[in-house]
């Protein structure tokens, strides 16, 4: 099969030909439809997370046609089409059966500890604890699109701040989870203030329905954020994983306010210094979340095929594995509104 290789850290990924995989016993192998390409791809192309063992095939938000099918898998057949969280759990842990898959300790995630998604085939380990069925309705583009921002997104609003309808929510970070928080937020009834340092994501997330935006190269934006929703935002999303925005997250809180944090902190910024005498006086709450388990993708899925959401403009560019090192390249500077998703895997 054809697939897009990380051989060298910050190196154009080698589009080669390897052999197709096989199915674990209790796994199966899905045709990829679409992969997209998000940040994470590039903490792993730029040599920023250490789980990486090279050489490796990244892409972990790609949903697709179940090729293959191991002898223990009793939920799947060859055809069916499906998504998978990028965190595959086991299935079997005590973390796994109260829920709590994302926290597995057996967890193996595509593109990262083992082959991902920028090929033809990807095989998904203990595929009947993971994978989800794909309505016909949802096109593979969005689906994959879903794969990890907008499920973490999804986790991060519902499973860890529990947002209410009427509240505010200032997303920093006008990225790909950025857009999803937005277009989630809206979905859920919740009044969003995007912040960003582009004019181009801003005005994107202003066309979107975000109820404000903020470019905090021109601004105070935490200041700006309490003026904006009278006292502070109910709920905070740092979606970058950088210092400055966490801290900026954390000021934009009212009292008793929720910063979840979605971007993940790597390489310089896995230490930041934050402000705990805000965080005390304004008794605030801090999540951390990571992915989303596989048991809430029914609820999303259901949200989407209704109509109640439109994930469509999140997806800005289509292209094929020939392009992803490009698109890796661009997340060194500040990037265009929306994200990639990888939908040709031959040309
Ligand atoms: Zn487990
Ligand atoms: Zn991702």
């Amino acid at each position: 099969m054809r697939a897009a290789r990380l051989i060298t850290y910050r190196q154009p990924l080698e589009v080669t030909t390897i052999p197709d995989p096989a199915p674990a016993q209790d796994g199966v192998v899905v045709r990829v439809l679409a992969c997209g390409v998000c940040r994470s791809d590039w903490h792993a192309w730029s040599g920023s997370d250490p789980d990486v063992i090279l050489p490796m095939t990244p892409g972990h938000e790609y949903c697709g046609e179940v090729a293959s099918v191991g002898a223990r898998v009793t939920r799947w057949r060859v055809g069916d089409r499906v998504i998978a969280p990028f965190i595959l759990a086991c299935g079997r842990c005590p973390d796994c059966a109260q829920g709590h898959q994302t926290i597995c300790a057996d967890q193996l995630v595509p593109g990262f500890t083992c082959d991902g998604a920028f090929a033809e085939y990807v095989a998904v380990a203990h595929a009947d604890a993971n994978l989800t069925s794909l309505p016909d309705s949802i096109a593979p583009d969005i689906a994959a699109a879903l794969g990890c921002r907008v499920t973490t997104a999804w986790q991060a609003l519902v499973g860890r701040a529990q947002v209410q309808g009427g509240e505010w929510i200032a997303v920093f970070g006008g990225g790909g989870v950025g857009i999803s928080t937005l277009l989630l937020g809206k979905a859920l009834g919740a009044r969003v203030v995007i912040v960003d340092i582009t004019d181009d994501k801003l005005n994107y997330a202003k066309a979107l329905g975000a109820d404000a935006v903020v470019n905090a190269a021109t601004c105070d934006a935490p200041q700006a954020v309490k003026d904006i929703t009278g006292g502070g935002a109910h709920v905070a999303i740092e979606a970058l994983g950088v210092e400055a925005t966490t801290v900026s997250a954390m000021r934009s809180l009212r009292k008793m306010g929720r910063m979840v944090q979605i971007g993940m902190p790597a390489g310089d910024h896995t230490q930041m210094a934050l402000p705990m005498d805000v965080l005390y006086s304004g008794q605030l709450s801090v999540f951390g979340t990571r992915g989303m388990p596989s048991w809430r993708y029914p609820s999303l899925l259901s949200l989407i095929a209704g109509g109640g959401i439109d994930l469509s403009p999140l997806v800005t560019r289509k292209i094929s594995l020939n392009q992803v090192s490009a698109e890796l390249a661009a997340f060194d500077h500040p990037t265009p509104p929306g994200v990639a998703v990888v939908t040709d895997f031959v040309s």
